[in-house]
């Protein structure tokens, strides 16, 4: 299932939403200022908030 992240024009919260595929992401609001029609961001795994590229492909059962 998808995770789409959007930015909020009026206050700049951004936020991620689980979003499964038969619904319809125009209907996404701000969970802090309740503003509709968030700006949708490319949701990029693991490219922020992750420490996934120092040296921890060695570390064995690291994936499981
Ligand atoms: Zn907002």
């Amino acid at each position: 299932m998808p995770i789409y992240e959007y930015e909020c024009r009026e206050c700049k919260e951004r936020f991620s939403v689980l979003q499964g595929m038969s619904e319809d992401g125009e209907q996404v609001s701000c969970p802090k200022c309740g503003a509709k029609s968030p700006k949708r961001l490319l949701s990029m795994f693991g490219s922020h908030g992750g420490a996934s590229s120092l040296g921890a492909s060695c570390s064995p059962g690291a994936f499981t």
